[in-house]
This record gives structure tokens, C-alpha cells and sequence, in this order.
């Protein structure tokens, strides 16, 4: 590798420990996999990086969770089919007791979309439920921002293979971690301070749309027609926030969103997906969902359809929407015109809903409410928060006031107001 590459790569982590995370001087560091996603062990130059700098910025402890994604597949192919209920609690009690003592918390997010997809949708299925039946504590945590976390993306060999196929095989990888520096802003002259104005930028547009106090959004574009019901005192959030123990922290990198949560009951018509969704290793294709009072009373996908239908049935709250999340069109991870097969990536290129929990941090006093005032408001509980997207250059969001007057958002995907 070049020194160049090394350069950026030193500059990413700094990104990730001083932007994503702020990790403060004497923390403890967990370093995981994602829910579904485990990283292979090919990442662990990678690792030792993150870890040097971490313990340079000042951490006190720094742990990695290793999980090699191959185990996975190999238990698949040779256990017993009766054993897919099997959880090593361990894993779950390592994570809730970093979240649990406010200590950094940094998922890694390197798949290779296709290692599971000739995989019996049954037995991924129970193996999806399990895993959130168990994290569903640490879950909760961490959508509450108990503490400072941050989820990120690294390159791995079929992950690269899959978003360039038509370069060179071994120039595949290198050319993936180059497009992670570039949307994750790490080749600009000052990547942290170029965050901070990114930053701003963001805050400046959810302190808009904050004081506008929107009751309902209307999103329109090709086969999007829908409604959505805002709670009173929602909150929209985009960028850098507070967790709860008073660290300013950037959950996701990279991040181009503002969002903020449906009135769980109030989403009426027909909403289209515009990049496929993979999620808990399944991949779901050109899917349409038709909502009643909040709730999926229609959902068919060309590719995935029983994925679709058994993720929607996980709980009550999986047919109810958690997230409408806004995304300029001329985002740069947009405009690079890839598709990655990956939500942290995709989701940031456009505008977005989802599916399951909402953050509690999107209503006033939310983290401070109890699973039955929240959702009395409007807020919905799942163990799921599936993300998926469905905005274009084609899409228009209009925000309605209290008293019913119409205001443009969003027109061709781009921002309609001026901050
Ligand atoms: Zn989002
Ligand atoms: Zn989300």
C-alpha cells in the first residue's frame, strides 16, 4: 500500500475516535460486529490501527469482540437444523456491560452481502429473532444514546467484489477503502474540521425543520404516495448529538440524514423502495408497501418476498414505521452513483424510512418515558429498526403546518428552504 493510503487510512481512524465516537481520555472501548454483520478476521490490520490510536487518544481499555463471518456460514451448512435457537449469551452480556458502565461503543460494519443468500430463509429467520430477542436490552440502550457509539464501514474482499466488479480483482478492495475516505470526507485537508462544518450544516436544517413543528409530511415521486403523521414535540436530529452521559458523539459515519420519528398510527399510502434492502444477511428487491392507520396492510417485493414478510411479522411495532429520515439527492455518496448493498452507506445516498423502533431522542423527554407513554405519543417499539430507501431525484416532501397550510421541503430530492 501506498503512503498515501496508510495516511489516509491513520486519518479515517482519527475520524472515527475523535468525530464518530469522541472518545474521552480514561474511557473503555468496545470494538463489535453489528447485530447480523460479524468481521472477518482479514480486517484485523485494520483493528490494530483503530486500537493504537485509540490507546493514543487516551482510552484506558480497549476490547474487541471478534466474530469471523465464515463460522456463521459453516454452522448453516453442518449444524442442526433444530439448533438455530442457540445464543452464546456471553457475547450479549460483554456488550450490555460496556453500555450499561457509559464506556465507547464502535460496530463495524464489513459484509459480504452475499455470504448468506442461498441460506433457508427459515433458519435465518430464527436465527435473526434470536439475536434480537437477546440483544434487545443493549438494543434499547443504545437507541436511548446512553452512551457515545458509532457505527462504521471497512472493506472486505466479497464486499469489494461485489460493488466492483468490472475492476481488476485485486485492485477491488483498495478502490473500496478509497471511496469510504471520500465519503467520509477523511481526504480533505482538515477531516475533523471539515465534520464540524458538516456538522453545523446539518444542525442548522433540523433546527428548521424543529421550529417548524410539521403535524404531517406528504412525500410524493414515482410510485410514492404517502403520508406521515408527525408527533407533537417530535424532534428532528441529524449529525452530531449528546448522549446521555454528556458526550457529543456522530452515531453513524458516513451520515447525510436528518430524521426524525412517524406518528406510529398516522401513515396512510403507498411508499416504493428505490435501492434494494439487505438486512440480517437476506436482500430484499423492488418492494412497494401499502400502509392503513400506520400499519403495512400490503407489502410485495420482486426479489425477497418471503424476507419481506417474515421481518414485517417479527413483532407488532415491524409493520409500523420508526424513521423518516431526509437526505439531499446531491449527497456525495449519492453522486458517486454506487450501489453498496450495505444500509449505513445506502441510506445516507437518500431519503429513507423505517420499519420497527423509533429513537427514543426524537421526542421531547423521549429517553426519560416509559415503553407505554412513548408509544402513547406516537412512538412505536420493535426489536427491529430496518432502514430502507425511497427517495430519488424524483422525490417532493411537503411539510403541513398545524393550521393546514403547505410548505416545500424537499423538491427533485433537494433541499426547498433555505438555512
Ligand atoms: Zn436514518
Ligand atoms: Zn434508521
Amino acid at each position: 500500500m501506498s503512503l498515501e493510503f496508510d495516511q489516509n487510512l491513520e486519518k479515517y481512524t482519527e475520524v472515527i475516535l475523535k468525530v464518530g465516537l469522541n472518545l474521552q481520555k480514561g474511557q473503555r472501548l468496545l470494538i463489535f460486529q453489528t447485530t447480523f454483520a460479524s468481521f472477518p478476521l482479514e480486517l484485523a490490520p485494520f483493528v490494530e490501527i483503530l486500537v493504537r490510536k485509540a490507546y493514543q487518544l487516551g482510552a484506558r481499555f480497549v476490547e474487541v469482540l471478534w466474530d469471523h463471518p465464515q463460522i456463521h456460514l459453516i454452522r448453516f451448512q453442518h449444524a442442526p437444523r433444530d439448533s438455530f435457537e442457540e445464543f452464546p449469551t456471553w457475547r450479549r452480556d460483554v456488550k450490555l456491560e460496556f453500555a450499561e458502565k457509559g464506556d465507547a461503543i464502535l460496530g463495524i460494519l464489513a459484509s459480504n452481502p452475499d455470504l448468506f443468500i442461498e441460506q433457508d430463509p427459515d433458519l435465518m429467520d430464527i436465527r435473526r429473532r434470536t439475536s434480537l430477542k437477546h440483544n434487545k436490552p443493549f438494543n434499547k440502550l443504545i437507541s436511548k444514546n446512553a452512551t457515545n457509539w458509532t457505527v462504521i464501514a471497512a472493506p472486505v474482499d466479497g464486499w469489494a467484489n461485489k460493488i466492483f466488479p468490472n475492476i481488476a480483482p485485486d485492485k477491488r478492495k483498495t478502490k473500496l477503502w478509497d471511496t469510504i475516505f471520500d465519503i467520509c470526507r477523511v481526504k480533505q485537508k482538515d477531516p475533523v474540521s471539515a465534520w464540524n462544518d458538516h456538522n453545523n450544516k446539518l444542525h442548522a436544517r433540523r433546527r428548521f425543520l424543529n421550529n417548524k413543528q410539521y403535524s404531517t409530511l406528504k412525500l410524493k415521486a414515482p410510485g410514492t404516495d404517502l403520508v406521515i403523521g408527525l408527533p407533537k414535540k417530535h424532534i428532528w436530529i441529524g449529525g452530531s448529538e449528546k448522549s446521555q452521559n454528556g458526550i457529543v458523539f456522530t452515531a453513524n459515519l458516513p451520515t447525510e440524514e436528518i430524521f426524525t420519528l412517524p406518528h406510529k398510527d398516522k401513515i396512510e399510502g403507498v411508499v416504493t423502495a428505490t435501492k434494494p434492502l439487505n438486512y440480517a444477511g437476506s436482500r430484499i428487491e423492488d418492494f412497494k408497501l401499502k400502509f392503513s392507520e400506520g400499519k403495512v396492510i400490503e407489502a410485495t417485493a420482486g426479489k425477497g418476498q418471503k424476507f419481506l414478510d417474515q421481518f414485517i411479522k417479527t413483532d407488532e411495532g415491524a409493520s409500523r414505521l420508526g424513521e423518516i429520515a431526509l437526505v439531499p439527492h446531491s449527497s456525495p455518496i449519492s453522486q458517486s452513483g454506487l450501489l453498496f448493498y450495505n444500509s449505513l452507506i445506502d441510506e445516507n445516498a437518500s431519503c429513507h424510512i423505517a420499519l420497527g423502533r423509533a429513537y427514543s431522542p426524537c421526542l421531547e423527554n423521549g429517553e426519560k418515558m416509559s415503553d407505554e407513554e412513548f408509544m402513547n405519543i406516537g412512538g412505536n417499539m420493535s426489536l427491529i429498526h430496518v432502514d430502507f430507501m425511497i427517495g430519488s431525484g424524483e422525490m417532493d416532501v411537503d411539510g403541513i403546518l398545524e393550521n393546514g397550510t403547505s410548505e416545500p421541503i424537499m423538491r427533485s430530492g433537494e433541499w426547498a428552504f433555505e438555512v
